[in-house]
């Protein structure tokens, strides 16, 4: 079968036909039904090394880790899950049975250094190739919801809904506000879920005017960037400032521009791992605005973000690829020439059959 391969550090990813794998016991094997590409593999492929991170991202493994497809066999032990049926894979693995894990929070186990890879694409054979194995308890399921366009709310849907989800404190009740800074695959998600979840009024940038002109679509306020950029948004505000940012960029300015505009109280969650340093003292943020890091989500989130979709609450924005044009996707998300999600498709045959049977299920 074909599988995009991530095969040395600071190598570009490429095409390879390798052997179709066994579920293992406990496993199952999952016919790919879509695949997002994330900017997170781009720094996999292009900044990491040996030096920089664990050897459990070390190559050489097929990329992808945001995955959905259907079940194509099960291994020894799986109970309660059948051919055909569609689900979304929860990306990362931990020992499974740290109280991290137990609580479906394997980004966070508790014996990381000893796991042989960091999550599926992440170290271990991931969702960039026809077939993949998943251990069964790693599986949400998707119901009659198209599995192709839920690829992506694996990791580009979580890990938005996990940081949102911690942040609600500061969003509950009337009156609020939340920024998104950078609208691509996770940050189009953010704006959604953040409407879908809360009653705040979202504020959204990028540096790219149809990224926000489809944040608008859905119901954002657009501040494009420039020098009356942080004075624009504390206005929108009420001059209180924004109470939840959630930066999908992470450089430097963009970190600024949260610690300019943030409330007193208010939360700044930097998801995008550019890696811009920061000045940080007494001085520098409003009274008690905290300031801190997110990574990717739980297995619970997942179910719940899935039930969000699978209610019609999400609308994800993604152009298709084949699998021989896999490369091409991952260079359209380097150069930014993509609006939301760029999805691998291995078996695009299926993929329309599903599609069209979810559709004609929902004209009944
Ligand atoms: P993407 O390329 O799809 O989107 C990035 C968006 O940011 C683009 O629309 C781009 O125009 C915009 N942008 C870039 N620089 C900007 C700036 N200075 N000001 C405003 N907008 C700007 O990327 P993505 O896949 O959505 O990932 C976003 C970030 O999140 C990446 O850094 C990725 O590695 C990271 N990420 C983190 C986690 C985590 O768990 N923390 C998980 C997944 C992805
Ligand atoms: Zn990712």
């Amino acid at each position: 079968m074909k599988a995009l391969r991530f095969t040395d550090w600071k190598t570009k990813p490429s095409l390879q036909e390798i052997d179709r794998p066994t579920p293992g016991p406990g496993e199952v094997l999952l016919k790919v039904a879509g695949a997002g590409a994330c900017h997170s593999d781009v720094a996999v492929y292009e900044q990491f090394d040996e030096t920089t991170v664990g050897p459990q991202l070390a190559p050489a493994y097929t990329l992808g880790h945001e995955t959905a497809g259907w079940i194509e066999e099960v291994g020894e032990g799986v109970l309660g899950l059948t051919q055909g049926d569609a689900y979304l894979v929860y990306g990362p693995m931990g020992c499974g049975h740290c109280p991290a894990c137990s609580r479906g929070q394997d980004t966070y186990c508790e014996n990381a250094a000893q796991t042989p890879f960091l999550a599926s694409g992440l170290g271990r054979d991931g969702g960039m190739a026809e077939y993949m194995t998943v251990p069964a308890r790693n599986l949400v399921p998707l119901g009659d919801a198209d599995p192709v366009a839920a690829a992506p709310l694996a990791d580009a849907g979580l890990t938005p809904y996990h940081a949102i989800k911690l942040a609600l404190p500061k969003l509950a009740g009337g009156g609020k506000t939340a920024l998104v800074i950078g609208l691509g695959g996770l940050g189009q998600l953010a704006v959604q879920i953040l409407k879908a979840t809360t009653a705040a009024t979202v504020i959204a940038t990028d540096m790219k005017t149809d990224a926000m002109m489809l944040a608008e679509s859905r119901g954002a306020v657009t501040v494009p960037a420039g020098d009356e950029q942080a004075a624009r948004i504390r206005e929108l505000t009420g001059g209180k400032g924004v109470d939840a940012v959630f930066d999908f960029v992470g450089l430097t300015p963009t970190i600024r521009l949260a610690q300019q505009v943030v409330a007193k109280q208010g939360r700044i969650t930097v998801v995008g791992i550019a890696g811009g340093p920061v000045q940080w003292d007494f001085y520098s943020n409003p009274y008690e605005a905290e300031l801190t890091n997110t990574y990717w989500g739980t297995m619970e989130e997942l179910h719940e973000l899935a039930a969000l979709y699978r209610d019609g609450h999400l609308e994800v924005d993604v152009t298709t690829f084949g699998i021989d044009e896999a490369l091409t996707a991952y260079e359209h998300l380097e150069k930014g020439t993509l609006l939301g999600r760029a999805v691998v498709v291995p078996h695009p045959a299926s993929a329309e059959a599903g599609v069209a049977s979810a559709d004609a299920l929902a004209a009944v």
